[in-house]
């Protein structure tokens, strides 16, 4: 066992809550530390110490919902009896668990190999909330290596099933959006699904948990009684059951020949049941059955409950270019827009800024976002050569604008990346402000009803660091 205890560099706080092994750092986090996850991100793996599963579940929970890949995949183990793992979300939410502090050499791979997939991922967040749920799931299962998704059996769960990593973004009520989000995902052929099984779910809330009944035809009164039909072979005579027992005593005779019955199927049978309606006294053989929502008390016949098909994935080629390079539900491809430079050449340049700036000391460079949010909405109505015109556009407003860029790229169809040389951060964030007014009527204007909503965002260069770190802090600032 190779455990190396040091007192933790550079933290305030308290060295038994931090674990150092090599060149990792564990977070130890109990019960009572009040401490939360973003203050967490700089830890390789937090390590959850509690007796009490809510509590686990709880903490899990605030991890991975989170929209920074930072903390959303960050390592999570739990310390203490196995058992606690059993929880079906918390098991398919943590990478492990330990028995006592002597078994970390265990997890320390799985934290390593974490962090190398995770570095091998777009960090970029993308504009939608679905296009961000759909890379944390593609990311969550490439870091963790699992070939496939499965959905788990949860009585929590207000659709009677998880897919935990995807279930946790959702507020109970509002988890039936997964379902939409995986066939999404199907359709764009980033997941390959396979029947598991089928569940019948509330029209109105997505609820699966359903009291189906019997009810009267005339008045929807579930207050009925059920009474077999009987037929008397010898005499024809057909009628409920009260009839052959008009007196109560279990003998059955036939009130129109009078003949006492004896066996069933020698003769008389029951051919059906009839129901009469205890509320209004309508007598019934085909009754329609109803499903009642425990959860929003809406009631409808059966036939109108929506089917849903549940599933297991596997993560597609597709899918898996799409974790390391990023999400987009559009089909433009930005290389090409008049006036903007291609993402490569825009990251070299990037690049070669940054080594100035080291050579310089001092950094004179700022590197800006502007995030088009919704825009694939107004890229649809306008068709390809449309959205490529309007990204055109947008590229000569921002060069003739009474700011600045010495390199504009479309990063993606939807955020523009501007490169200002020899420029203060004040003056790079003045410059963004008047284009995000420019942005604004433009879009107000001939999009009133495109909901486009712009934000800015701007950093000075940092020497010594990449093009890509630039871009991911970038991303992670909001
Ligand atoms: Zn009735
Ligand atoms: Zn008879
Ligand atoms: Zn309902």
């Amino acid at each position: 066992m190779n455990v190396k205890l040091k007192k933790p560099a550079e933290t305030g706080l308290k060295s038994d809550k931090v674990w150092c092994h090599h060149e990792l750092r564990f977070y130890l986090w109990d019960n009572l530390d009040p401490i939360d996850v973003f203050n967490l991100s700089d830890y390789d793996a937090v390590i959850i110490s509690s007796q009490n599963v809510d509590l686990i579940k709880e903490k899990v929970k605030r991890f991975r919902s989170w929209s920074s890949s930072e903390i959303h995949l960050k390592p999570l183990f739990i310390i203490g009896s196995g058992s606690l793992i059993n929880d079906p979300m918390v098991k398919g939410l943590v990478d492990g668990s330990l028995v006592s502090e002597s078994h970390i050499d265990g997890i320390a791979d799985v934290v390593r190999r974490i962090h190398s997939r995770k570095m091998k991922l777009d960090a970029r967040l993308p504009s939608t909330f679905e296009g961000q749920l759909v890379n944390k799931l593609l990311g969550f299962a490439y870091t963790r290596s699992l070939e496939e998704i499965n959905p788990v059996l949860n009585k929590e769960s207000i659709t009677g099933y998880v897919y935990p990593m995807l279930s946790i973004n959702f507020l109970r009520e509002e988890e039936g959006t997964q379902y939409q989000i995986l066939n999404l995902m199907e359709e764009e052929g980033l997941l390959d699904g396979s029947f598991q099984d089928r569940v019948y779910i509330c029209p109105s809330c997505s609820s699966g948990f359903l009291n189906y009944r019997e009810v009267c035809s005339k008045c929807s009164s579930t207050h009925l009684h059920a009474d077999d039909v009987v037929h008397h072979f010898p005499c024809a005579y057909i009628g409920p059951m009260k009839d052959f027992d008009s007196d109560g005593s279990g003998d059955l005779q036939c009130p129109k020949c009078d003949k006492l019955l004896h066996h069933i199927g020698v003769d008389y049978d029951k051919p059906s049941v009839v129901h009469t309606c205890q509320s209004c006294g309508q007598i019934q053989q085909n009754t329609p059955v109803h499903a009642s929502c425990y959860s929003c008390e809406t009631t409808v016949p059966t036939e109108q409950l929506q089917p849903t098909e549940i599933k297991s994935y596997t993560i597609t080629k597709k899918g898996l270019h799409v974790a390391m390079n990023g999400y987009s539900n559009s089909e433009i491809d930005t290389d090409v827009v008049h006036g903007a430079v291609d993402l490569t050449t825009f990251s070299t340049i990037l690049n070669m800024e940054v080594e100035r700036a080291s050579l310089l000391g001092s950094a004179k460079s700022c590197l800006g976002i502007i995030n088009l949010h919704n825009v694939n909405q107004v890229y649809n109505q306008l068709g390809e050569n449309g959205a490529y015109k309007l990204m055109t556009e947008l590229v000569e407003l921002v060069k003739s604008s009474a700011g600045r860029a010495d390199m504009i790229c479309f990063e993606r169809a939807e955020n523009l990346l501007l490169l200002q040389n020899e420029i203060s951060l004040q003056e790079a964030l003045n410059t963004l402000r008047s284009l995000k007014l420019l942005f604004n009527r433009l879009f107000e204007d001939r999009f009133p009803n495109g909901g486009v909503e712009i934000d800015t965002r701007s950093q000075l260069l940092t020497g010594g660091k990449n093009a890509q770190w630039h871009l991911n802090e970038l991303h992670n600032a909001n």
